[in-house]
């Protein structure tokens, strides 16, 4: 071997952070393993992202159906129409298998070594996978996270407490769920569990659910789910589950709720067991393990990304911190930003935010200018039969710069897209006003938004 080790990057666990970046390695030329312990595509596909979206799919399309005569799309018999759990979950297990039996035939085409077992560092070139051992000259850990099971609220009696993974395989809905965190897992599961008809309670610490999204919109996204009959506790500290009670004190009070079942989503902790990453003197930053922009550890031939350093846990994060960990071991520069990334909760409406809060653009000194266009006055929005939404967006008044947009409505996970893009190539407002948006579709509604933000008024508002 030209290096004298067996490879030039080995990866160790294949989520989407993992896998898509031994995949890259692999490409420009490198010879790649990865390691995985359980299976491929890691939290995002078996446990996460993939299940999740395909029981919001079905919440959906049950709810639209049985509320279509509301909508005045008339001549459907909506009486018989119920959720069977069976096969829900079933078509959940095949959507899954569909993915992850791709990642593993992506990884053999592409030429990737795949080592199944735990990878333990031996030392700082060399790993261990079922008493095996293998050298390489980078390394990228890509161990993603667990689930964060806080120690200060304590579990007493008879207590029926799950987790996002087993919400995700019930085969049988509660009558009702108590959910203790209003980030985005909590939030879509409150839109899964209240649109099958399980009653929902959410418990929330901060003021505000969903903290990452302007609270204009996260305020319309709380109006809207309390109409569905989520009732909400914001500001509400949980001191303890005991049986079937949440025990949670608000406004001074001492109060409690009932539940058949306790949803457990406060967030997630990064996941490094097993790994022996401090006995080879990795540094960690509390959990996680601490990263520089070319994503590099304290060893700078060993990377990490992903959930594991901490920073921001998606899984489109990942991926691209992995480019940037590969680029940086092919001898490229690029630093990993993190300031334009899209974040998206899949509820219905849909909600898309990337870049920078009212709030937080306002505290950052910036003179802004704001441009609103709801999707009340959007054609394609009343086509499909929900008008409920909005388009902010936010930028900087002189210069015209996107600091922040924040979509509401209809398909808009699908359209934050063009806006990372705009915000990648720097546009301004007034460059993004010289794009054409087709008609009629929802993405009209955020060039609409961008005329309110640039000349204070929008055309079909
Ligand atoms: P992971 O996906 O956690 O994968 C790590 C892999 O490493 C695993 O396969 C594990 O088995 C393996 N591994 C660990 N230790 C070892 C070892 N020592 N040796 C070998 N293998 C090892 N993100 C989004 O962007 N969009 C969403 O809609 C979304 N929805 C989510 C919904 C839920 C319910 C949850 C829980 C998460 C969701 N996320 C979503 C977050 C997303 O799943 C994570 O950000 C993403 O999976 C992180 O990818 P990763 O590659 O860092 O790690």
């Amino acid at each position: 071997e030209k290096s004298g080790y067996d490879y030039d990057v080995i990866v160790i666990g294949a989520g989407p952070g993992g896998y898509e970046t031994a995949i890259k390695a692999a490409q420009l030329g490198k010879k790649t393993a990865i390691v995985e312990a359980k299976h491929f595509g890691g939290v995002c596909l078996n446990e996460g992202c993939i299940p999740t979206k395909t029981l919001i799919r079905t919440a959906n399309l049950y709810s639209e159906v049985k509320e279509a005569e509301q909508f005045g799309v008339m001549g459907i018999d909506v009486s018989k129409v119920k959720v069977d759990m069976e096969k829900l979950q079933q078509r959940k297990q095949s959507v899954v298998h569909t993915l992850v039996s791709g990642v593993e035939g992506l990884l053999r085409r592409n030429k990737v070594t795949i080592l199944n077992g735990i990878g333990a560092f031996k030392d700082e070139h060399t790993v261990c996978v079922e008493e095996k051992e293998y050298t390489s000259e980078n390394f990228i850990i890509a161990t993603g996270s667990n689930v964060f099971m806080p120690p200060f609220i304590p579990l007493e009696g008879d207590t029926n407490v799950i987790t996002s993974k087993e919400a995700l395989d019930m085969k049988e809905l509660p009558k009702t769920i108590a959910i203790i965190g209003g980030g985005v897992i909590g939030i879509e599961f409150a839109h899964v569990f209240s649109h099958l008809g399980v009653k929902v309670t959410v418990l929330e610490l901060m003021e505000n659910i969903l903290p990452m999204v302007d609270e204009e919109v996260s305020g319309m996204v709380k109006t809207r789910m309390e109409k569905n009959g989520v009732v909400f506790y914001n500001s509400a500290k949980v001191q303890k589950v005991k049986d079937k009670s949440v025990m949670y004190e608000l406004d001074g009070k001492e109060l409690s709720v009932e539940a058949d079942v306790v949803l457990m989503a406060v967030g997630r902790v990064a996941n490094t067991e097993g790994l022996n990453a401090e006995g080879i003197g990795i540094e960690f930053d509390r959990k996680a393990i601490a990263v520089n922009d070319y994503m590099q550890t304290n060893i700078p031939h060993i990377y990490a990304i992903g959930d594991v350093n901490g920073k921001v846990m998606l899984a489109h994060t990942a991926s691209h911190e992995g480019f940037v960990a590969v680029e940086h071991i092919c001898g490229g520069h690029h630093q990993m930003s993190y300031e334009r990334i899209p974040s998206c909760i899949y509820l219905d409406p849909e909600v898309a935010s990337i870049g920078l809060t009212e709030k937080q653009a306002k505290e950052k000194g910036y003179d802004i200018n704001i441009g609103r266009f709801p999707m009340m006055a959007n054609g394609k929005s009343l086509v499909e039969g929900d008008s409920d939404g909005l388009v902010k967006i936010i930028i900087e008044k002189e210069l015209g710069e996107i600091l922040g947009v924040h979509l509401y409505g209809k398909h808009v996970t699908d359209m934050i897209g063009e806006i990372a893009v705009a915000m990648e190539l720097e546009a301004t407002a007034e460059e993004v006003l010289q794009a054409i948006h087709p008609h009629p579709t929802v993405s009209e509604a955020i060039g609409e938004g961008f005329m309110s933000a640039f000349y204070g008024k929008a055309i079909n508002c």
